[in-house]
């Protein structure tokens, strides 16, 4: 007789409220497609921003170093290729050091949990990162989150804490399933005003805005105390890091856990980073840039033509609103239907009630993607949460 499984009747509530998740094996046909089973897909859900993923450059750089780094950093883990990323990384992005995590997760826990403790506050935008929410949980500082991109109602925190320790204002630049831009100039005001740090999460912004790719802080010439990336996503490789001044880093190297405690990444991926940023970083990078941004200002008139609000993302990323998860199911199996791969994102990754397709464009894709998309998005118009 078999046990009844002790898991069934929460994965049944799952399923019923159309939120249950199963993961998918997809095989990538060049960068912007996928072969899912039999059908060929155009991927238009990927971080992939670049289309650096599947570059050969890359793959050839991967096979040149060892998998596996032994230890943790602090041990016997640290070899040249880590040290030669941090350094290529504090260079391009203009802070004096870096430090690498092995994923972007691991460098918002990390920091936030090195950088803050009990007595200390943390304010936070109510979309950030599931990883920034961890962090600042982790940390056991006070938490403040603020209504997205409500800098009113941020001032008004900030007003009515008191002496402290620490405060740390933490956002996302680019909204990941939003698309849209942290007031970066206003925040850093706020954080002066307040004696806070700023910190701030570039991991979709990093590699395709700003000069060279380096972000939205770099591009509006504001500072931050510290700096957040992905490796794992413009850049195509896996692995993060955090950037700031040589303290930061240091401090980060003795209390951030994250850090301490794992094994160090692969060297093999330390040195394919390099090269994916030095691809980014140069004129191949801008050329991909502007190509994005030509599918992305396609992408954003077409759906304004029809009256979709999601055109109204400033990036490369654009939240189609459906609403109810089990309506984003259907609508995503619709767009599957035309060859088009756009996953329903529903809660806990966005708030209840704001399920949607999040759709991100890629330099790996061709316009007759654009208009692909734009003619299934037109035959599925009424389904788009405030579509005129
Ligand atoms: C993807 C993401 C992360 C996590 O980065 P990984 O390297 O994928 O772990 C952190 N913050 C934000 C805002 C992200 O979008």
């Amino acid at each position: 007789m078999t046990r009844p499984s002790p898991f069934r009747a929460e994965l049944e509530e799952l399923s019923g409220a159309g939120l249950l998740r199963t993961v998918r094996a997809l095989a990538p046909a060049g960068g912007r497609l996928v072969r899912d089973r039999d059908r060929e897909l155009v991927n238009l859900c990927s971080n992939d921003y670049l289309g650096l993923a599947n570059d050969p450059r890359l793959a050839a750089a991967l096979a040149g170093s060892d998998a596996g780094a032994g230890a943790a950093r602090l041990l016997t883990g640290t070899r040249p290729e880590h040290v030669a990323l941090e350094a290529d990384l504090a260079a391009w992005s203009g802070q004096e050091a870096a430090l690498l995590f092995n994923t972007g997760y691991c460098a918002n826990v990390g920091v936030l949990q090195a950088l803050l403790r009990p007595g200390d506050a943390v304010f936070s935008d109510q979309l950030d990162h599931a990883s920034i929410i961890d962090g600042c949980r982790l940390s056991r500082a006070e938490v403040r989150v603020y209504r997205h991109g409500d800098l009113d109602h941020l001032a008004e925190l900030l007003a009515a804490d008191g002496p402290r320790r620490r405060r740390v204002l933490v956002t996302e630049s680019l909204f990941g399933m939003d698309g849209d831009l942290a007031l970066l100039a206003a925040l850093r005001e706020l954080a002066d005003r307040h004696d806070a740090l700023l910190m701030v999460d570039e991991a979709h912004a990093l590699g395709v805005l700003g000069p060279s790719g380096r972000g939205v802080a770099a591009d509006l010439g504001v500072p931050v105390d510290v700096l957040v990336g992905t490796l794992g996503k413009a850049f195509g490789c896996f692995g993060a890091f955090a950037a700031g001044s040589a303290d930061l880093v240091a401090l980060l190297v003795n209390r951030a856990r994250t850090f301490v405690f794992t094994t160090a990444p692969p060297p093999a991926l330390a040195r394919t980073a390099r090269v994916a940023l030095a691809i980014a970083a140069a004129a191949e990078g801008d050329a991909r840039r502007t190509r994005l941004a030509g599918l992305c200002g396609m992408l954003r008139s077409g759906l304004a033509a029809l009256g979709i609000p999601g055109a109204a993302s400033p990036s490369q990323i654009f939240p189609l609103q459906v609403g109810e998860p089990l309506a984003a199911l259907e609508v995503a199996d619709r767009m599957r239907d035309r060859g088009l791969l756009v996953q329903a994102i529903r809660p806990p990754t966005v708030p209840a009630g704001t399920a949607r397709l999040r759709v991100s464009l890629s330099a790996a894709h061709e316009p007759a993607d654009v208009e692909r998309l734009l003619g299934a998005a037109s035959d599925l118009r009424s389904h788009f949460r405030g579509t005129r």
